[in-house]
């Protein structure tokens, strides 16, 4: 007794360890369980981190598990983004000081899982300590960026009308921490790059980009897959006669050799088309720029090619501050000149969803994870009904993080991933920003389900 006491305080000390899962009954639950099922009145029940049983009515009894009333609430499966660069700025400095609180925002807004798109190799480290407990966190999943051709290749042939462009970096990674109040105008060719995307005409390269030796790019999906990313993360932008295409699927053969997939970034038509081609596991985007409404053969390529799709669709349509101003995700002035991938976004988006894509949640923002739901729910609630966000959000989101084994839908089996949500999102979809609990793994990570919870901190 005494040894179990002193391992109790031992836990308390360490800030949880990695949280033993604790049985639980969650009874009285409006139930959507991920694959477009209701239940109206059910349980699920969790063992040792997983889903025992989901049901209709309440179990007699289960012995030795805590019991949630949900009281006629929603549960779901827990949220995933599958797009977000949750690192900002000194990663180190970051890891130190801001991961513990930016953590517990994404639990709070319902998030047990986020696909870190390009990641420094601090994010090993966060998916470690978010696994261990140390930080209560979503599951982290971490890719490691790999070019597809030399930087600085693949020159323009006219002067774009939003200026120099700048070197190939690819997808956000947007300032943190700037005023929301009277932002300073952006610098010419300077800031977020989907400001001044290279793939977007009159942007695009009219030359072709220099290769990268074929031994130095297998050497760097043989050193990501050693250093334990999950994921290769790759951009494309296909210059004429370029080498992008061909590096992508060597990059794809050799991730696969090694057991790890290769996710793209690709948001035109032409590059999707490409990445298709080279036979990437996930597109991370929605092709944005070029008309799918004007190309029957595209989509169909596109979506029965069995590669699932990730939203970000929110990244082209405005933020705005509470006095008003329309921000872009780098929290500088809406670039209006991107202003159409507001709307070809979400028409292409739809047109592959009808071909049979699986299109899955993500955001690609800086800005906090409720917030980000927010803007992302008013550009897929442009063509998707709030039954196809709730499968967007959930199961689809696992499949665009290639997770759908473990992950997305209450079921048997599948880790104990849960939110409870205090409304109806089949009624009203933003009714999923009000999550009262949040379950990883069978342990609850955030919990406002009591007054005194809800006003703690
Ligand atoms: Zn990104």
């Amino acid at each position: 007794m005494k040894k179990l006491i002193a391992l109790i305080g031992l836990a308390l000390v360490a800030g949880a360890g990695p949280a033993a899962a604790q049985n639980l009954v969650i009874t009285n639950a409006r139930i959507l369980d991920g694959t477009g099922t209701v239940i109206e009145r059910g349980a699920v029940v969790v063992r040792d981190g997983k889903i025992a049983s989901v049901s209709a009515g309440n179990p007699a009894s289960v012995p030795d598990a805590r019991v949630i009333d949900a009281r006629g609430m929603t549960v779901m499966p827990g949220f995933i983004d599958a797009h977000r660069h949750p690192i900002q700025g000194n990663a180190a400095e970051w890891l130190e000081k801001e991961a513990a609180d930016q953590m517990r925002g994404y639990l709070e807004a319902g998030f047990t899982t986020v696909l870190s798109a390009i990641t420094p190799d601090e994010g090993l480290e966060l998916r470690r300590r978010t696994e261990s407990g140390a930080i209560k966190g979503p599951r982290i999943f971490a890719a490691r960026i790999i070019p597809l051709a030399r930087a600085g290749g693949g020159g323009r042939g006219n002067a774009g009308r939003r200026g120099a462009a700048p070197a190939a970096a690819p997808s956000t990674q947007g300032a943190q921490g700037a005023a929301p109040t009277a932002p300073p105008a952006p610098a010419a060719g300077r800031g977020d790059p989907a400001r001044f995307d290279t793939s977007r005409p009159p942007l695009r390269p009219t030359q072709p980009a220099g290769a990268i030796a074929a031994e130095d790019t297998i050497n760097a999906v043989d050193a990501a897959a050693k250093a334990g990313f999950d994921y290769i993360k790759t951009v494309i932008t296909v210059t004429p006669g370029g080498p992008e295409t061909e590096t992508l699927r060597l990059i794809v053969n050799e991730g696969k050799k090694r057991n790890i997939p290769t996710v793209t970034h690709a948001v035109t038509v032409v590059d999707a088309l490409a990445a298709v081609d080279a036979g990437t596991a996930v597109l991370v985007h929605t092709p944005h720029i070029g008309r799918l409404d004007e190309d029957a053969a595209a989509v169909q390529k596109i979506a029965k090619a069995g590669i699932p799709m990730t939203s970000t669709l929110a990244i082209f349509i405005p933020h705005f501050s509470p006095d008003n101003t329309p921000l872009f995700r780098d929290r500088l002035p809406f670039p209006w000149d991107t202003v159409s991938s507001a709307g070809q976004g979400p028409v292409n988006a739809r047109l592959l969803w009808e071909a049979g894509l699986s299109y899955g949640y993500g955001t690609d923002t800086s800005w906090p994870p409720k917030e980000s739901l927010r803007d992302e729910l008013r550009a897929l609630s442009l063509v998707f009904s709030p039954k196809d966000i709730v499968t967007i959000l959930t199961r689809n989101a696992a499949r665009s993080a290639l997770k759908q084994d473990q992950l997305g839908t209450l079921e048997p089996g599948k880790l104990a991933d849960i939110v409870i949500i205090n409304g109806d999102p089949l009624s009203n979809i933003y009714d999923v920003l009000n999550v009262v609990m949040t379950v990883k793994g069978g342990v609850v990570l955030s919990d406002k389900t009591t007054p005194a919870a809800a006003t703690r901190r």
